[in-house]
């Protein structure tokens, strides 16, 4: 797949599934509504996606309960659940050009990023949490004599999976791979903008070997589908990645109902702090990268630039010349720089945010609305200066191709600049001296600080926010710690 006639025609030749994912079987929803998924780069309907209501929510639960409880997979010996998880990965690799085509179609991302990027990261996460779960023991705590105390980590039941549009599938797997890996059962309740890789994804996963009702999918809205998986009683764990809003809606859900555990990978607004002894060639580089990656639609992009004003004037000019190069274009064409976003609505959104900071500060670049062939949402890659702390652009997140520029006079203001937010998921710093490295990383209330590169992650590491950017963390070992207990069996022998 290199040409964008390869993807056109594959885009020709697909037919995505659309419906409800219940105990291994597609099924249309019990009202029979659907919603429309649209392809934002063309506005042309892609498929009527089948919209789950509370019914459906609890015919998945109902499945996902009856699978936990039979042991058909909670029960098994890690080496069956490994095999089954690497199997999966294989298979997502096997369709690794249909899985990028369905989340490229369904919203706007370029689908060369999300074959190099999002897929091959789905894929490697199943083969890690696969690989790593034969490898995690109990404890057996020092006691009395006498005594023996064994501490074991249980899968807590029904994982209910609430996920965002902005890496469809990825995203998906964060919840799924660890979730599954410690032997529970999931209901997966993905973005309705873009649905269809995870409809597609549990079908991979009965195919590698999952048994049915272990993963259910119920597409559909928010205040339907997801609500009520935030409130059904018998839901353990909702896992949720999406806006803080959001995720607050989902503490009330669970206070309203069985005080399930509720983990939230919410909203940023990050901060990349640039000191003068940096390198600043590449420090303009990544600062494009960071704030308009993913039509800037990116949970940790680096939205806030905080500059030295000593090299402010210099760097700006760089930063706007070589943003030029990103444009808006086709997203299955491979020689696009940037997709389009989700969908009318959050075009407009953002729009609003520039068409607002024409009065609030500076347009330095883009602040315009394009189309690509006469048609779709696209926005330029924006840079806005002169804002006032309170400015919107310094406080709100846009999740769009919108960076805010401010600047700073030394260490301590930068640090004051960048921690003035309610947010707290990622950082950047950019220097070359070793010890300001580290006091301004440990000064940052963020997740993760990325020094000299910007919105570092791997499988291997944790990642999620401090302050109202949530708590819990996906990826790596520890994300295992929100889908187990910890169980104490003592015997006095
Ligand atoms: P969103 O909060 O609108 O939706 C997220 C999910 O919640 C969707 O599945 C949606 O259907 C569901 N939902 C919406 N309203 C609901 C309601 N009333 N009740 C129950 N469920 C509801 O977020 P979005 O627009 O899909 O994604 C963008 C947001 O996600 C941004 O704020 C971004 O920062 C955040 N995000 C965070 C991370 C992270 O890891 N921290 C990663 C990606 C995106």
């Amino acid at each position: 797949m290199t040409t964008l006639d390869d993807w056109t025609r594959l885009a020709r030749e697909i037919s995505p599934r659309t419906e409800v994912f219940i105990d291994g079987k597609y099924r249309t929803a019990a009202s029979g509504a659907t919603f429309d998924s649209i392809n934002p780069a063309s506005g042309e309907l892609i498929a009527r996606v089948s919209s789950a209501d509370a019914e459906d929510v609890d015919a998945a639960v109902r499945s996902a309960r009856a699978a936990f409880d039979s042991g058909v997979w909670s029960a098994t010996s890690a080496a069956h659940r490994k095999r089954v998880l690497q199997r999966l990965a294989e298979l997502i690799t096997e369709h690794s050009a249909e899985l990028a085509l369905l989340d490229s179609l369904d919203m706007g991302k370029l689908v060369v990023e999300a074959h190099t990027v999002d897929v091959p990261s789905a894929a490697d996460l199943f083969a890690f949490y696969g690989e790593a779960l034969d490898k995690i023991h109990g404890e057996i705590a020092p006691t009395e004599p006498g005594n023996l105390a064994l501490v074991s980590r249980e899968p807590l039941g029904v994982i209910g999976a609430v996920t965002p549009w902005n890496f469809p599938l990825d995203l998906a797997v964060w919840k799924v791979a660890p979730a599954l890996a410690a032997g529970n059962s999931v209901v997966l309740k993905p973005a309705e903008q873009a649905p269809l890789s995870s409809i597609r994804l549990a079908e991979l996963a009965v195919e590698a070997g999952l048994p049915e009702g272990v993963l259910n999918v119920v597409p559909g809205l928010g205040h339907t589908a997801g609500q009520a998986l935030g409130l059904h009683p018998d839901v353990d764990v909702i896992a949720f990645t999406g806006s803080t809003e959001t995720g607050k809606r989902f503490l009330r859900y669970a206070a309203d109902s069985n005080a399930k555990q509720v983990w939230l990978e919410c909203g940023g607004k990050s901060p990349n702090v640039v000191f003068a002894d940096a390198d600043l060639d590449a420090a303009v580089d990544k600062a494009i990268f960071g704030a308009f990656y993913n039509q800037g639609a990116v949970c940790s992009s680096n939205s806030r630039l905080l500059l030295d004003e000593t090299i402010a004037e210099e760097f700006l000019t760089e930063l706007v010349s070589r943003s030029a190069a990103i444009t808006p274009g086709d997203p299955l064409d491979p020689a696009s720089t940037m997709g389009a976003l989700v969908d009318e609505e959050h075009t407009r959104r953002v729009m609003g945010f520039i068409d607002r900071a024409r009065h609030d500060g500076e347009i330095l670049a883009g602040g315009t609305r394009e189309t690509v062939s006469g048609r779709g949402c696209f926005v330029a890659p924006t840079i806005v200066a002169k804002l006032d702390p309170r400015a919107e652009l310094i406080t709100d997140e846009v999740f769009g191709p919108v960076l805010a520029v401010q600047t700073f006079a030394d260490e301590q203001q930068a640090v004051a600049m960048a921690n003035d937010t309610v947010y707290g998921l990622a950082a950047s710093v950019w220097t070359r001296d070793l010890s300001r490295a580290h006091r301004i990383s440990a000064a940052l209330r963020a997740g993760t600080v990325s020094v000299n590169t910007v919105d570092a992650l791997s499988a291997q590491t944790p990642f999620g926010g401090f302050k109202q950017s949530g708590f819990g963390r996906d990826l790596s070992l520890h994300a295992l710690d929100k889908y187990t207990g910890l169980k104490t069996t003592w015997i006095a022998l």
